[in-house]
């Protein structure tokens, strides 16, 4: 999963950033002003955006509106200050998502971010069953017919994007856009390694292999 911050305390951003890169193992961006996020926002794909509300150069109320209007349904989490003026009911009714008000508990944070994700993506539960394979995006674990599997981090990211995608064919650029940040254009040889340490892993001592990959368009996972 790929998440925007977008938040001018550099502290914050920071603290934030690596909570989700280090306890989610998300792909994070940071903006540090509101013409900055709402670019990133525009030229990138991400599962969810966090976004603080007083910014410079265009304020958070401003960026959420415009992203809405260019049709995008990424999920918006909003980072309000206690003082901020504008009301919840003026950003819901803008098109976030959810709230936070600050300062708040990373850890609350992390399980709301992850919340958006899962729901934008149409998988409410936090455990996905996908035939016989849970992935439980809580504590991170995978078992495949109550067999538990071991998986390397990136191993398991890439897993827990198709899981979110399950059925769905997606594409090697599509799956290097939710897992790497800026840089992820070099990163295009490293998923047929993932997906092959997968394969090897989810598919040891069954007949069914749980990973499709259809030539020149991208994978499948099956249930
Ligand atoms: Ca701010």
């Amino acid at each position: 999963m790929r998440v925007l911050i977008v938040e001018d305390e550099p502290r914050l951003a920071e603290n934030i950033a690596r909570t989700l890169r280090e306890t989610a193992g998300y792909a994070v961006d940071v903006a540090a002003d509101g013409q900055e996020g709402l670019f990133l926002a525009e030229s990138n794909a991400y599962d969810a955006i966090l976004l603080d509300l007083m910014l410079p150069k265009l304020d958070g109320m401003q960026v959420l509106k415009r992203i809405r209007e260019s049709g995008q349904h990424t999920p918006v989490l909003v980072l309000t200050a206690r003082d901020d003026k504008e009301s919840v009911v003026a950003l819901l009714n803008a098109g976030a998502d959810d709230y936070l008000t600050k300062p708040f508990d990373l850890g609350e944070l992390l399980a709301r971010a992850k919340a958006l994700i899962r729901r934008g993506k149409g998988q409410p539960s936090p455990v996905l069953n996908i035939g016989d394979l849970q992935l439980n995006t809580v504590d991170r674990t995978v078992q495949r017919a109550g067999r538990p599997i071991t998986l390397t981090a990136m191993e398991y990211r890439v897993l827990e994007y198709l899981a979110h995608r399950p059925r769905a064919v997606v594409s090697k650029t599509e799956l290097l856009e939710h897992l790497y940040d800026y840089n992820w254009e070099k990163f295009s040889n490293v998923i047929e390694v993932y997906i092959s340490g997968l394969r090897r892993k989810l598919d040891a001592g069954s007949q069914q292999p749980l990973i499709r990959t259809l030539r020149g368009q991208g994978y499948v996972l099956q249930g």
